[in-house]
C-alpha cells in the first residue's frame, strides 16, 4: 500500500502539550509512521497558553527541549517552533494550514491518539482540520475505539485507525510520580529524564490533567 507520488511527501504531524513528553507519544508517532508510510514526523508543542492551564505547567520552551532531546535519535522525526514562538492561542487548524502553506509539496497527517479524536467536536474548526488533514489515530487505553463510528460522517471519513500496542502512559501521571519522589525512568526517554530531574520540574505543583 505504498502509493508514493513522485514528489509528494507525506508529512506526520504531531501535536501536543508534550508536559512531558512520553514513551507513549513517541511510540504512537512510530507506529503511525509505519502504518501509513510517512516520510517523516514533524512535533509541535504548544506554546506558552494565556492562562496556564494548571498549577505546575512547564513553560513552552522546555516543553520544546524535551522534545528536541526525545526525538533526535529517530531519524524520521523532528519538532517544530511554529506554536512555541506564536503569540497567544494556538490551533490546530492554524498549525495545519502553516505547515500546507510551507510544505507545499506535501500531504498532511494529522497523528493523535484515540482520546483526541474521540474529542475532536471540542476543537476549534473540526470539520476544516478533517478537510485538512487525514486523521491518523493510535489506541489508548481507557477510550473505546468503536465511539469513533459515532463521530459526524465528515469527520470519521478522515480518520483512519491504527492497530497496535497500546502504552498505559500519559504525560499528567509523569508528573504526578515526579511530585511523588517515584521513578519515570523507561517511561519517558533518558535524555528527558535527566532534563527533567536537572531542572527540577514537576516537583512543587498539584498539577493535574487528562
Ligand atoms: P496529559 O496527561 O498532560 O494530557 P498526555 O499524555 O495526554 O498528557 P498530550 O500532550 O495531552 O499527552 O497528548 C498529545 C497527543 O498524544 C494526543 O493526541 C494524545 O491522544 C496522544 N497520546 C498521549 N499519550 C498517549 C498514549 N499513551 N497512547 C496513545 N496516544 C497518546
Ligand atoms: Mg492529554
Amino acid at each position: 500500500m505504498t502509493e508514493r507520488r513522485a514528489g509528494v511527501e507525506k508529512l506526520g504531524i504531531m501535536g501536543g502539550t508534550f508536559d512531558p513528553i512520553h514513551n507513549g507519544h513517541l511510540f504512537v508517532a512510530e507506529e503511525a509512521r509505519g502504518a501509513a508510510g510517512l516520510d517523516r514526523v514533524l512535533f509541535v508543542p504548544s506554546g506558552t497558553p494565556p492562562h496556564k492551564r494548571y498549577a505546575g505547567m512547564a513553560d513552552a520552551e522546555a516543553r520544546y527541549d524535551m522534545v528536541r532531546l526525545a526525538v533526535q535519535g529517530n531519524p524520521y522525526f523532528d519538532v517544530s517552533r511554529i506554536e512555541t514562538d506564536r503569540r497567544g492561542r494556538s490551533y490546530t487548524l492554524d498549525t495545519l494550514q502553516e505547515m500546507s502553506a510551507l510544505y507545499s509539496n506535501s500531504r498532511i497527517y494529522f497523528i493523535t491518539g484515540d482520546d483526541a479524536v474521540l474529542d475532536m467536536l471540542n476543537w476549534h474548526e473540526p470539520y476544516a482540520i478533517a478537510r485538512m488533514a487525514t486523521l491518523l489515530t493510535v489506541g489508548r487505553p481507557g477510550y473505546a475505539r468503536d465511539k469513533i463510528s459515532e463521530l459526524p460522517q465528515e469527520i470519521r471519513g478522515s480518520v483512519r485507525t491504527i492497530d497496535s500496542p497500546q502504552l498505559d502512559l500519559s504525560s499528567t501521571d509523569i508528573r504526578r510520580r515526579v511530585r511523588a519522589g517515584r521513578s519515570i525512568r523507561y517511561m519517558v526517554p533518558e535524555d528527558v529524564r535527566r532534563y527533567i530531574d536537572d531542572n527540577g520540574l514537576y516537583t512543587d505543583s498539584d498539577g493535574e490533567l487528562h
